[in-house]
């Protein structure tokens, strides 16, 4: 099938165009004016979707060499995401489908992220463990099959994105801080200063208490020392990303472990965290992995990924209909 694919849960306005399971086009538009505010700000986030989603369509069919005419299907984001982005997306979807009397897609944003991976080589083969970690969730998968998944261990409070982003920000780094924070830590010690690691029972992850213990250190040091921060910033960086990234990956080695997978999948904006890249590769070996990590195109918000997602629905004949709403809180 010839599907177009919208997503636009938060702060990325993106269009794709994929026929038969090939990706023909992946435009995405980045929100600039939340830099600004420290974080996105939901209000100014629709009102951009607004203005970028018809241009950003267009632009993913020209490149596309596509008519509207053409296309089988129409994929949106449903959910998760902040409520008015989502709006903006799947009102476009269902009124284009409408117009041009297409079925439509309800899309899974979580479910798109980890089926990014069969967007280009190498694929997992079912069953993997995937560990999905972005701006809004951090979620260990097992996935037995496109539509089969099951969420063994979550983030109990914030997601690893937002670990990173909020830790820089206690630094007096640029928003969003991830990026930042790994380029800084290269040059860092990782083991200087010791911060809490959030591995819970079960698999599940809690990232609030290195937060405080940052602010609190840093709180502490610079009473002593008011340029603490400057002096050790390297230090801090690395310090801090290891921590986040050996809580990530004692419960992704644990239940691997007690799940028996040796395919071990990667997904979402943090995949892109060199550190934690590494870490992963050298842990890999050890255990005798196979890991999969997509290109970080699609590992950012992109619709090529919701465009995949479209068609495996399409193929198991999962369509919805002008009824359907978004739902900021859908499960996986
Ligand atoms: P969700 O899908 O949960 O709604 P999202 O899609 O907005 O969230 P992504 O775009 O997948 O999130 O990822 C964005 C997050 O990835 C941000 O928190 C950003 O700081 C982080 N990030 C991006 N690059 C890096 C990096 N190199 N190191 C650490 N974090 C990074
Ligand atoms: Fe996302």
């Amino acid at each position: 099938p010839l599907i177009l694919a919208i997503e636009s849960s938060c702060d990325d306005t993106s269009a794709a165009v994929m026929a038969n399971g090939e990706i023909l086009s992946n435009v995405v538009a980045t929100q600039q004016v939340h830099e600004q505010y420290g974080g996105v700000v939901p209000e100014l986030a629709s009102r951009a979707h607004q203005q970028h989603l018809i241009p950003v369509v267009q632009e993913a069919l020209r490149r596309a060499k596509v008519a509207k005419t053409d296309l089988d299907a129409v994929a949106f984001t449903q959910g998760p995401g902040l409520l008015g982005s989502l709006l903006v997306g799947s009102m476009f979807a269902k009124t284009f489908a409408l117009a041009l009397d297409k079925p439509l897609l309800a899309v899974n944003h979580m479910r798109a992220h980890i089926l990014a991976h069969f967007i280009r080589d190498p694929k997992p083969a079912f069953p993997f463990l995937c560990l999905t970690v972005s701006g809004g969730h951090t979620q260990l998968v097992v996935v037995r099959s496109p539509m089969e998944m099951e969420i063994i261990g979550q983030t109990i409070d914030d997601a690893a994105g937002e670990a990173f982003d909020k830790t820089a920000k206690l630094l007096g780094l640029p928003y969003p801080g991830g990026p930042h924070l790994d380029k800084l830590a290269r040059q860092g010690n990782p083991t200087r200063f010791a911060f809490p690691v959030g591995a819970m029972p079960g698999y599940d992850f809690s990232f609030s208490g290195l937060k405080t213990s940052v602010l609190y250190f840093l709180r502490q040091q610079t009473q002593q020392n008011e340029n603490f921060v400057q002096e050790n910033l390297a230090d801090l960086c690395a310090s801090i990303q290891h921590t986040i990234i050996q809580t990530l990956l004692r419960q992704l080695r644990r239940a691997a472990h007690d799940q028996q997978l040796r395919q071990v999948a990667l997904a979402g904006g943090v995949a892109a965290n060199s550190g934690l890249r590494t870490a992963l590769q050298e842990l890999a070996v050890a255990e005798g992995w196979e890991v999969f990590i997509p290109d970080f195109e699609f590992c950012t918000d992109n619709a090529a990924m919701v465009a995949m997602t479209g068609h495996f629905q399409y193929q198991a004949g999962q369509f919805s209909n002008q009824l359907i709403s978004p739902d900021p809180r859908l499960k996986l």
